[in-house]
């Protein structure tokens, strides 16, 4: 039989890399700012946005094939197009009933520690959860986000139990936690991470969909695998500094430094100012305007890909909502219980999850219309 070299030429094509992400995810306004894409390459940075651009030349450009199975950043990010149920289904064995997806159980819980409850946004089960699990040795490095005061978030990969305390409490700014998890993979190899529904999905089809898996199967015979405890935050929509900066000036005349902690909570954002206000107000009237297209178009309100996901909704004041979805989540839930770390309350309102969640999918059906009738793409990942 005749062997045509043509045969063979589609299976050397060249990698989707750089150029691409910022065609179809960038300059189409669909970047969520996550902070996947540059977690594994030296020659992506993020703006203060969260934004990516390159540094120097990416690899791709000098002539070679292949970057991971795309290019790294192409691969692990959640905002190409790729087929959301199908990665699900990889990592549950099947796709979740409705929107808060698959799960071993739902309970409400909130910290024991009075140094967490004095600083955490809802039950401090979050911070409660990171530092269980470094005590209790499952991991040994924690991802947090500090810097509310000074309205820079800054994303730490930290063992030190002081640091995570300080950092409780919810950023409503982009942070570009995968980024810092990535770049410090050489010192910490076993790391809980907690990020938003973007985060973790990118992380997820980084760690299954690209030729990571194979590196990460590989530690399996070293002395440290890589191991990593996925920890994920219900999210509505997650604002770039500058537009968010802007609209609270307009809006309500203050300053990001004026803020002591701000709260959406139910479709309303509450903002406590130092000086002793307090605002409350519709938050699609607030900051509907100043909302990112990714997050319009996004239906990932409960992080479904996570080993834990937390949030406020579901639960009454003063607790964290816990979907505990694997093994793995429930064993660290489990030792976190055990020792002393939680306690639990059952009450949990699981139509009021669902119906957060659902209420993202009209703001999905809006955008879309915005888009397609401005000719922008329209990610589809979800449906
Ligand atoms: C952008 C964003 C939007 C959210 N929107 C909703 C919502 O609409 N409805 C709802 O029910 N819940 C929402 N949440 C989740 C909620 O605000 C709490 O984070 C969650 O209930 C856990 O509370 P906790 O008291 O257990 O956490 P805490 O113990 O206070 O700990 C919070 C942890 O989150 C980390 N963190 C803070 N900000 C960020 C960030 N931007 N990115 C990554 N990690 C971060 C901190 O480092 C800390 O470790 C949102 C969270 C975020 C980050
Ligand atoms: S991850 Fe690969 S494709 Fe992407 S910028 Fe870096 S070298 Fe280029
Ligand atoms: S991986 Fe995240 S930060 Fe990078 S382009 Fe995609 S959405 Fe933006
Ligand atoms: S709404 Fe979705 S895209 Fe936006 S920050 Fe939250 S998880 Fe990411």
């Amino acid at each position: 039989m005749d062997v045509h070299l043509e045969t063979f030429v589609p299976l050397i094509k060249k990698s989707k890399g750089f150029d691409e992400l910022k065609r179809e995810v960038i300059d189409q306004d669909l970047c969520s700012g996550c902070g996947n894409c540059s977690a594994f390459c030296q020659h992506i940075d993020l703006d203060e946005n969260s934004i990516p651009y390159l540094v120097g030349e990416c690899t791709l450009k000098n002539g070679s094939i292949k970057c991971s199975i795309e290019g790294t950043c192409y691969d692990s990010c959640p905002m190409v197009e790729y087929n959301f149920k199908e990665l699900e289904k990889k990592i549950f064995g099947k796709v979740g009933e409705d929107w808060i997806g698959n799960y071993i159980k739902i309970v409400a819980a909130k910290a024991k520690d009075e140094r967490i409850l004095e600083r955490c946004q809802d039950g401090g089960v979050a911070t409660a959860l990171l530092i269980a699990a470094l005590e209790q040795n499952l991991v040994n490095a924690a991802t947090v986000v500090t810097g509310w005061d000074l309205w820079k978030n800054t994303v730490k990969v930290t063992s030190d139990i002081n640091e995570i305390i300080k950092a409780a409490g919810t950023k409503y700014l982009r942070s570009s936690t995968p980024n810092a998890f990535g770049r410090n993979l050489k010192y910490y190899k076993r790391i809980a991470i907690i990020g938003t529904g973007c985060q973790i999905s990118g992380i997820r089809k980084f760690m299954e969909e690209s030729s990571m898996r194979i590196l990460l199967e590989k530690t399996k015979e070293s002395d440290v695998p890589v191991d990593l405890y996925l920890i994920g935050l219900f999210c509505y929509e997650n604002f770039p500094k500058k537009s968010f900066e802007e609209r609270i000036k307009e809006r309500y005349d203050i300053t990001l430094s004026d803020i002591k902690k701000m709260d959406i909570k139910r479709g309303f954002v509450y903002i406590w100012t130092k000086s002793g206000k307090e605002i409350k107000e519709k938050v699609a009237k607030a900051f509907g305007k100043i909302a990112p297209s990714s997050c319009k178009l996004c239906k990932d309100f409960t992080a479904r890909l996570s080993d834990i996901s937390l949030g406020s909704v579901g639960s009454k004041k003063g607790y964290t909502t816990v979907i505990i979805r694997t093994k793995k989540g429930l064993s660290l839930f489990e030792k976190a219980l055990e020792n002393g770390y939680l306690e639990v309350n059952e009450e949990i309102n699981s139509e009021e999850i669902l119906k957060t969640a659902q209420s993202k999918l009209k703001y999905n059906k809006k955008e879309r219309e915005r888009r397609r009738s401005l000719g922008l793409r329209i990610v589809t990942n979800w449906d």
